[in-house]
């Protein structure tokens, strides 16, 4: 009887798991059925991509289904249109491939709000276009009175840091503020200010400059434009050509830790007394190296007891050497801009632990770095001299206009 029953049990118990089994293998069909239209919906639309630390445009692309050929290729097109070395850690690509995830279909890269980049498909091949934004451009005079410091002054004005620091690097270098300057001195800015719609684009160009106080008398520095847009000499300068352009040059590395300085020292492998052609930076394995200026890579490889080594020539004639890295980011003949990383510290070559050489070289002759500062220096030549004086006259002439109205 007992065993009569359990077997009942023992059937409707199996018939129970078998039905529930059945349900679920339906149901999960079914869910199956429903997933497939999001899934292909998602393969139509935009993807975002976002560049990593120490990414580069190849390496998020390759996190597509792309193939690598199809990569390269755009990697190219991406190239002759848009200056790469501008693309920085925390940009966006939106990003939209064919429904066979070989090609991409439309592709759009802003790195700043009015610069907006497109790609997208006719044919075969990528077009590429550049957004043609209703920019406006506003030419504004600024007066002002020296209160305390001109930083202060300036931001009061509403120029942001960036636009200040030009102006205060520009006039640092002609005059001694500490000394000189006194509360009433007075100031002038003629800034070009570009808006999109109503929006103040943060990059105004700043187009005159002028300090006049009773012991520092006139100071002032013009905006030179080259025929090249892009050219690194685009910036202030005195009005005999002299460029004060100290913003132009940065440090090699975040944070600044002296371990051997230029000169005569012990050597530390060999232990006798070497001259030692450059700074010695104390750094973590790893820790990014940044150009210090503008400039050309002349070298990117193994430099014998310097190990891995990155070479860059500024426009100012001055070369800088970035050595013992653990890597290298950048390629012979590259252009590279201040602040862009070249490589990363090492203890590669004859070296004892990681850290950084710099150096720095006027010619072929090693200087003392702590010289940083001409290294940013720019210089007009004479062609350029005669273009720079026209655009003296017709800045006067703004001023002229600005001051009457
Ligand atoms: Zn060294």
């Amino acid at each position: 009887m007992l065993k009569g029953r359990t077997y009942l049990l023992v059937i409707i118990g199996l018939t129970l798991v078998l039905f529930i089994a059945l349900t679920c293998f339906f149901n999960a069909g079914s869910l199956k059925q429903k997933n497939q239209t999001p899934v292909a919906d998602t393969l139509k639309s935009w993807t975002i991509l976002t560049i990593p630390d120490g990414g580069s445009l190849y390496s998020v692309l390759g996190k597509t289904s792309l193939p690598m050929q199809e990569i390269a290729v755009f990697a190219i097109q991406f190239g002759e249109q848009i200056d790469v070395t501008t693309i920085q850690p925390g940009d966006t690509l939106k990003i939209k491939l064919t429904p066979d995830n070989q090609k991409i279909e439309r592709l759009i890269y802003v790195p700043e709000i009015d610069e907006q980049h497109h790609f997208y498909l006719q044919g075969d091949s990528l077009v590429y276009r550049r957004a043609n934004l209703p920019i406006q451009k506003i030419i504004r005079l600024l007066n002002g009175t020296l209160d305390n410091t001109l930083d202060k002054s300036l931001l009061a004005m509403g120029l942001n840091p960036t636009e200040k620091q030009q102006i205060n690097n520009g006039l640092e270098s002609e005059i001694n503020f500490q000394r000189d300057a006194k509360n009433g001195d007075t100031f002038q800015v003629l800034l070009e200010e570009r808006y999109l719609g109503k929006i103040r684009l943060p990059k105004s160009k700043i187009i005159y400059a002028s300090y006049n106080g009773k012991k520092t008398g006139l100071h002032e520095l013009f905006r030179y434009t080259d025929t090249d847009e892009q050219s690194t000499l685009n910036g202030l300068y005195t009005k005999d050509g002299k460029s004060n352009n100290v913003s132009g040059v940065g440090y090699p590395l975040n944070r600044i830790h002296t371990v051997s300085s230029f000169g005569r020292r012990i050597d530390p492998i060999y232990g006798s007394w070497r001259m030692h052609q450059g700074i010695d930076y104390r750094a973590g394995y790893g820790t990014p190296v940044f150009a210090v200026a503008n400039g050309t890579v002349t070298m990117a490889s193994w430099y014998g007891g310097y190990g891995k080594t990155v070479i860059v020539r500024h426009p100012s004639g001055y070369s800088t050497q970035y050595s013992h890295m653990s890597s290298i980011g950048v390629n012979k003949g590259q252009k590279v801009k201040r602040g862009q990383i070249v490589g990363r510290v090492g203890s590669t070559g004859k070296s004892t632990g990681a850290h950084l050489h710099f150096g720095l070289k006027s010619g072929k002759s090693y200087i003392n770095p702590t010289n940083l500062r001409m290294v940013g220096a720019e210089k007009l030549n004479s062609s350029q001299m005669v273009r720079f004086k026209e655009q003296q006259a017709q800045i006067r002439q703004l001023l002229l206009q600005r001051n009457i109205s």
